[in-house]
């Protein structure tokens, strides 16, 4: 077996591998996926095909300018109908080859992605055959296919695919919403009827890391966000800090408190920390059994960007048969552990649309005892509108929704099927050598602090400091991390904020196509629990076709 140079070398091995799946999900290849020498798509994919800075686009595209300008335009439906067997409407087709090109080598935008050849064949497929997942008479055999998908994920995470369920719904926020939903029906169980301001005190408890959807769908739900939601703290690494969530678990439990959910996250979107379930599951045994509570928290994982490393947990690392490279290896064996513990989860969310490489949208929420749906289901009276011999073979008394698309399990159901184990595997490594690359690129370069990169995901954040004036960046991290115990804290902070976000606009779009976020870092809590968001650089290597010759492009003018 040949050693590569160095830890972040591509090996042999895998660079046939990834060859491989590039060649047969990802080249929009007609000789594999006849429809896409179809006119429009292959008129829209030569265009995409040229790579384009966005700004170039559209006056690069035939007629362009005018076209945009007619589609701005355009607000009535058109008299006369128009015969389709000449081209499909132009401004339709425009619309797709400049829509965003997932595709550009250099797109690294947050979680997202192109997706796989065989998903968008699914979801046309599904279009095509227009099943409604709200009821069996609408969908038929599409909910079978439902019921598979859910099956798969079941067996891959460890849960009898026989006991658990899973619903397809609108995006990771609505499964996350459901998690949160299933802990309040299942510990509060009047709120159905009375509202959650009726009857026992409670609390709900997230993670100051967790994604907004954590935070908008409490306030979605009517709950007092500032009174009835516990955020528990993070450590340095953006993970869920035990210590704090034991702290106020006891409390609430103290004081006769329910927490009808707690959620968690594995992978969070940024920086790729992954809380642990099992301590979590068994801290909430042990103090229901001391505080005499029988509401269990219902434990809700959002694992909407991680969820794919559970196609490792079965990965042999000693024989690494895919010829991993060792940097990735290190980082990923110890992220696989972390993720078989997401077995503990009562539900977890799954994003197929981002690191499993299916179009929007296509979320599945998974929840791992089939009978906490009968807490979700209302009153069958309301149903009157549908025939009643089908009800109970749905799911249709306990989803947030009505009209159910079905185009997302199609594209599930196809990606599992063509990439399998196998072909997420060699996606999600690609992904993390990729990201390990560009982690050693920044750490050879001045001024720059890499955050939270123990946590090994294909998300990395970043500051950027002056090389002039900083020559030291983990100390000038150092520094702002520890808020405010000196006095020129904030002048300092906004300086290198300052001259990161100069430099990263005069960059513009440019070898990558990095986000500046926000949040990329927290301060320390000062003595009132209190923190600072530092802002960021952000690159997310979902995408398969990034090189490291972009992530050197890259480096090679990171400073403007
Ligand atoms: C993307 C994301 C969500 C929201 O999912 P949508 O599908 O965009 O609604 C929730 N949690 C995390 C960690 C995410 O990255």
């Amino acid at each position: 077996m040949s050693h590569s140079v160095t830890p972040y070398a591509i090996r042999p091995g895998f660079a046939q591998s990834i060859a491989r799946v590039r060649e047969a999900f990802f080249r929009r290849d007609p000789a594999r996926w006849p429809v896409f020498a179809q006119e429009p798509f292959a008129s829209v994919l030569a265009f995409r095909r040229l790579n384009l800075p966005p700004a170039e686009r559209v006056a690069h595209y035939p007629d362009g300018p005018a076209l945009h300008a007619q589609l701005r335009a355009l607000a009535a439906v058109p008299a006369q109908l128009s015969d389709p067997s000449a081209s499909l409407d132009p401004l339709v087709v425009f619309a797709a080859a400049l829509a965003k090109n997932w595709e550009i080598p250099h797109s690294v935008e947050n979680v997202a992605t192109m997706p796989c050849d065989p998903a968008i064949y699914g979801v046309m497929l599904g279009a095509m055959a227009n099943a409604n997942l709200v009821h069996p008479e609408y969908a038929e055999m599409a909910v079978e296919l439902e019921n598979s998908v859910v099956r798969q994920i079941a067996t891959q995470v460890g849960w009898d695919p026989t006991l658990s369920a899973g619903i397809f719904t609108q995006g990771g926020t609505f499964c996350n919403l459901y998690g949160y939903l299933l802990g309040i029906r299942k510990n509060l169980p009047l709120a159905r009827e009375y509202g959650l301001e009726h009857g026992l005190d409670y609390r709900i408890i997230n993670s100051q890391g967790g994604h907004y959807s954590n935070t908008t769908n409490l306030s979605l739900l009517g709950v007092n966000l500032r009174r009835k939601s516990l955020r528990i703290r993070i450590t340095d690494d953006n993970d869920m800090d035990m210590a704090d969530l034991e702290r106020q678990l006891r409390a609430c439990f103290q004081l006769g408190c329910v927490v009808p959910t707690i959620m968690l996250t594995m992978g969070t979107t940024d920086t790729f920390a992954i809380d642990r379930v099992k301590p979590v599951r068994d801290l909430c045994a042990q103090l229901c059994a001391q505080y005499e509570v029988t509401a269990k928290p219902h434990i809700h994982v959002d694992a909407a960007v991680g969820w794919p490393l559970i196609f490792f947990l079965d990965y042999d690392f000693e024989r690494n048969p895919l010829e991993i490279n060792d940097d990735t290896l290190t980082g990923l064996r110890r992220n696989t552990e972390r993720f078989r513990e997401l077995r503990y989860a009562d539900s977890f969310t799954v994003d197929f649309q981002k690191w499993g490489y299916v179009p929007y949208t296509s979320s599945l929420v998974m929840i791992r005892d089939q009978r906490d749906l009968a807490a979700l289901e209302h009153d069958p009276e309301n149903f009157s509108y549908f025939e009643k011999d089908t009800e109970g073979q749905t799911h249709l008394h306990s989803t947030i929704e009505c009209s159910r698309s079905a185009t997302g399990v199609f594209g599930a159901a196809t990606a599992l099927a063509h990439l399998g184990i196998e072909g997420h595997q060699i996606l999600v490594a690609n992904s993390l050598q990729t990201a390990g690359y560009f982690r050693h690129r920044l750490a050879q370069t001045p001024g720059v602090m890499c955050l939270a990169p123990s946590n090994r995901g294909p998300s990395t954040s970043f500051r950027l400091y002056d090389p002039a004036l900083v020559a030291d960046p983990e100390a000038e991290f150092s520094r702002e991390y520890e808020a405010l115990t000196t006095p020129d804290w904030q002048q300092r902070v906004t300086r290198n904020n300052d001259y990161h976000r100069k430099v990263f606009k005069q960059r513009g779009k440019g070898a990558l196509y990095t986000n500046y976020v926000q949040g990329a870092a927290h301060t320390d809590y000062d003595e009132h629990g209190h923190y600072h968001l530092l802002p960021g650089e952000k690159a997310v290597f979902m995408n398969p076709l990034t090189r490291f010759s972009d992530i050197d492009s890259f480096i090679a003018r990171i400073h403007g």
